[in-house]
């Protein structure tokens, strides 16, 4: 198993599960998870009767319970990304390990977690849902982290550190040097949103996981893999840990075609990959054409496959062009995002479109 090698021998091993138990919330501690049909049979029989399933077939095509563990889609990831299978846990979206780890770490109304804003506002809706509390530390003007001020806001109950990079709303990539000081000093876990990493020349965290036994990188079928509507998140992590989150997840968390899609889509990476450079290059087009583009203000640097773009006039440019069917985000309410509009890179005509109607707006104003 790569990671026990890369985790030196098993005493290190053992001083890291105690690293991340540590963190955990003690009552799961000893948590007996349900155990499924699945479970207690994983073989292959001639004859099914322990699942209470219909044993005529029912009326569409999925009678059975899917795998709990989702084995065929770890194996094909953990070979794609050089981990191993236990390191992988498999959710519906990314949102769902958000929870979790939240669940799984936070005590309600006594823990928190800390955000650097602006970012994804899940972190924020998930610690709220389940009572937890915030601390924010903002970006600094230029988005990337204050590790000073993040490190002076910490303290032992401040369970999760959440790094967005590639960031959204802003687009770019936090500095690595930041991400790896704040890896070594910060107490809690350190979770790493690469949801938009495809698109982004850094590299994955995931090679330093086996450096960094409290660090959790999440992934997503969501955006360079073109999947968002089936529902499908990754996190990646010590086995300790991915084993807590699968404990503590419902059972039969991806349905079964979910899960053959993901295995399917897994096997046209090279689409991907290609997608994505187009993707990129049309970033780098229409970046390059606001830049000289009248009523434009600032277009910052993007890692992702999104613009953050400042405009004269910002709320009534985003009502023109909603106004003419073309819809893009007004981030103009959070931290340093006046004036300006989250676009998501398009295709080509797509982009001719919403530049034309940029034109149009700014020509009459
Ligand atoms: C879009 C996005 C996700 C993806 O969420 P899913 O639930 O996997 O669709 C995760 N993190 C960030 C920062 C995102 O922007």
């Amino acid at each position: 198993m790569p990671w026990l090698l890369a985790c030196g021998p098993k005493p290190r091993f053992a001083f890291v599960m105690e690293e991340i138990a540590r963190l955990v919330r003690p009552h799961l501690l000893g948590l007996k998870p349900y155990s499924s049909a699945r479970d207690e049979f994983s073989g292959t029989a001639e004859v099914y009767l322990d699942a209470n399933e219909n044993s005529l077939g029912g009326v569409g095509s999925y009678p059975r319970y899917p795998d709990p563990h989702q084995q065929a889609i770890k194996a094909r990831l953990a070979d794609l990304k050089g981990l191993s299978p236990s390191q992988i846990f498999l959710g519906n979206g990314s949102d769902e390990p958000i929870d979790l780890l939240i669940r799984a770490f936070c005590q309600p109304g006594q823990e928190e977690i800390l955000i650097l804003p602006p970012t994804y506002g899940m972190y924020e809706v998930s610690a709220t849902i389940n009572q937890v509390a915030l601390r924010k530390v903002n970006l600094l003007p230029d988005f990337q982290p204050d590790v000073e001020a993040i490190l002076a806001a910490s303290s032992l109950t401040t369970k999760i550190l959440w790094l967005c990079s590639p960031n959204n709303p802003s687009g770019n990539l936090f500095q690595a040097e930041s991400i790896e000081r704040l890896l070594r000093h910060f107490p809690g876990l350190v979770v790493i949103d690469e949801a938009y990493a495809d698109f982004s020349p850094a590299p994955s965290w995931l090679s330093r996981l086996a450096e960094f036994p409290r660090l959790v990188v999440l992934q997503t079928f969501s955006k360079a893999w073109g999947l968002a509507g089936l529902r499908c998140g990754m996190a990646f992590g010590h086995p300790y840990l991915i084993a807590l989150l699968d404990k503590i997840k419902p059972p039969y968390n991806l349905s079964q075609p979910a899960q053959q899609l993901v295995l399917q889509a897994l096997e046209r990476e090279s689409d991907k990959k290609q997608q994505v450079a187009e993707l990129i290059a049309q970033r780098e087009h229409l970046a390059h054409t606001l830049q000289q583009t009248e009523g434009v203000l600032e277009v910052l640097p993007s890692d992702a496959n999104f613009l953050l773009v400042r405009f004269r006039q910002a709320g009534e440019l985003f009502a023109y062009l909603m106004e003419r069917g073309v819809i893009v985000r007004d981030r103009q309410g959070v931290v340093h995002g006046h004036q300006a509009l989250r676009i998501t890179v398009g295709t080509a005509a797509e982009n001719a479109q919403l530049l034309h109607h940029i034109a149009q707006f700014y020509a009459g104003h």
